[in-house]
């Protein structure tokens, strides 16, 4: 075959109808990609139908743009780089046969420069294919990842706009984001604190702790951050509100983001709830008092001679009267912990003697259901910064449990030693123990481990939630080991600086 030969073949090819060209060229090109052990499936055979249609179309009209958007409909098959692969094969066959068989050297280079030629065309059509598929896939990728963002964006906004919490991002002392709700809780629009310097909704006298807390942030010292601190509104009233910051970044740079909660209801709600226990507490008391004076007055006999059943009578109504005093001692204790005005009235403070004193004052209590009062404590046991007042009350509370929940015939027995910085006093019984199960519910408000209204003890399960606050605000622990059966010991550790800050 010289270079005329194959040329007018070539042309002949041309001129056949595309269907008929196309069958022989897949054909022709399947049978030596599988010589080459290129295995030819369904879906290369398929995308080689489609080249060479693409490669007979361009090669007639010499444009390949048109034909190539006709692919966009399987843009997601695979098979090219076989078909690369098969054609470069193909090449190297075509050419191997034109050196084996041709004579002429100068036919020969002819040929073999035709071929790389018009190889070379196809190659490069499908190379372009190639990087058009790649750019449509990447088009196509783009497309479905900006309408993700849309959409993810929009439901976002949807979020912030509408939520019912005020939000912002705080950057160089400047609001750069803010929602409709936390401009509304000052009274403005949101364009109106945009780009406004914070301090500037703040009260002046709020912002310190605000200050210290944004920058801390800004600087990513620390993790997200609950506080709660006063603004003022456009018309110059203050707004509480607690606010959840957290470190962020916007546009590239170091930022915080603050959820902030308009909390002047539930402030106004907790002072009425306050002024309502102190107001009952009180009035409670007044008649009390009177009530228990006369109870007093009756049975020490200034009003007549009482028989024995008026005594039992009055000692009962007298127990209760004590009873219902205690409660309402409670109530207002625990209010007050609550309140904004709480404090602690700090001083050194003699623990061993206040436990002590506290346990005397108990002994008829213990006599009375013939249990063994033991106090062993140290007589050098450290002092500790506290609120005397209060840690009575706590050791009161506690002995007050263990002679309740001990039967006739067990002791009770408080201890105290040093452990490193910490004053330790223990209070152990030989009582009902509790459940293991209970134990880390019995310092919550109210509970009981058994709140039966048969229950065999009074008491409103407040006691020890008084504990836990007490050891709380000067920064100790409290703890319970027990037994069923056997016992407690309530263990009060409180450190001998007081509370750190
Ligand atoms: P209460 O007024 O019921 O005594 P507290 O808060 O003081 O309330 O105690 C809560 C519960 O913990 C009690 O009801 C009781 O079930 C359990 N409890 C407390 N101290 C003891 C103790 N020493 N022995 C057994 N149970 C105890």
């Amino acid at each position: 075959m010289d270079v005329a030969d194959l040329r007018s073949g070539l042309a002949d090819l041309m001129a056949s109808s595309k269907q008929e060209l196309q069958a022989r060229f897949v054909k022709w090109i399947e049978r030596h990609m599988e010589s080459h052990e290129v295995v030819v499936d369904d879906a290369i055979g398929r995308i080689l139908e489609e080249i060479v249609s693409i490669l007979i179309d361009s090669v007639r009209d010499g444009r390949y743009e048109k034909v190539l958007l006709r692919l966009k409909g399987f843009i997601d098959e695979p098979g090219f780089e076989q078909a690369e692969a098969g054609l470069r094969a193909f090449r190297t066959i075509l050419v191997n046969e034109v050196n084996r068989s041709m004579g002429d050297v100068e036919t020969k280079h002819c040929t073999i420069e035709l071929i790389y030629k018009d190889f070379d065309l196809m190659l490069d059509v499908i190379s372009r294919l190639y990087e058009r598929m790649y750019a449509l896939r990447l088009e196509k990728r783009i497309e479905e990842r900006t309408a993700e963002l849309v959409e993810a964006q929009g439901l976002y906004e949807g979020l912030v706009e509408n939520s019912p919490i005020g939000v912002c991002i705080v950057q160089d002392d400047m609001i750069v984001f803010a929602n409709d709700r936390l401009a509304g809780i000052g009274g403005y629009a949101k364009e109106d604190i945009t780009g406004v310097d914070y301090r500037l909704l703040m009260a002046p006298e709020s912002l310190d702790n605000v200050i210290e807390g944004i920058e801390r942030r800004q600087k990513g010292l620390d993790g997200p951050l609950t506080y709660r601190t006063k603004g003022v509104r456009r018309d110059g009233s203050p707004v509480e509100v607690e606010v959840y910051s957290i470190p962020t970044t916007f546009k590239g740079k170091p930022a915080t983001q603050c959820v902030v909660r308009d909390i002047s209801r539930e402030k106004k709600i907790e002072q009425l709830r306050q002024s309502f226990f102190s107001n009952v507490s009180h009035e409670l008391r007044t008649p009390l008092t009177t009530i228990s004076g006369y109870i007093k007055f009756l049975l020490g006999g200034k009003m007549g001679e009482l028989n024995q059943s008026q005594m039992q009578a009055l000692q009962a109504a007298n127990e209760e009267a004590d009873k219902l005093d205690r409660l309402i001692d409670t109530v207002i204790e625990l209010s007050s912990f609550d309140s904004e005005s709480f404090r602690l009235h700090l001083g050194d403070v003699d623990v061993a003697r206040v436990t002590e004193e506290t346990a005397r004052s108990k002994e008829s209590q213990a006599k009375h259901k013939d249990l063994r009062l033991e106090v062993n404590l140290p007589e050098n046991l450290p002092h500790v910064v506290g609120d005397e007042r209060r840690l009575g009350l706590l050791m009161s509370n506690i002995i007050d449990n263990a002679i309740k929940f001990t039967p006739g015939g067990g002791a009770v027995k408080i201890a105290g030693h040093e452990e490193g910085s910490d004053v330790v006093i223990e209070v152990s019984d030989t009582g009902i123990g509790i459940p293991k199960e209970e134990q880390s519910k019995i310092f919550d408000r109210f509970y009981q481990v058994d709140s039966s209204p048969t229950r065999m003890h009074g008491g409103a399960g407040l006691g020890l939630s008084i504990c836990k606050e007490i050891v709380d605000l000067h920064g100790g622990r409290i703890e319970v080991e027990s037994d069923v059966g056997k016992g407690s010991t309530f263990r009060v550790c409180l450190p001998r600086e007081g509370k750190r800050e």
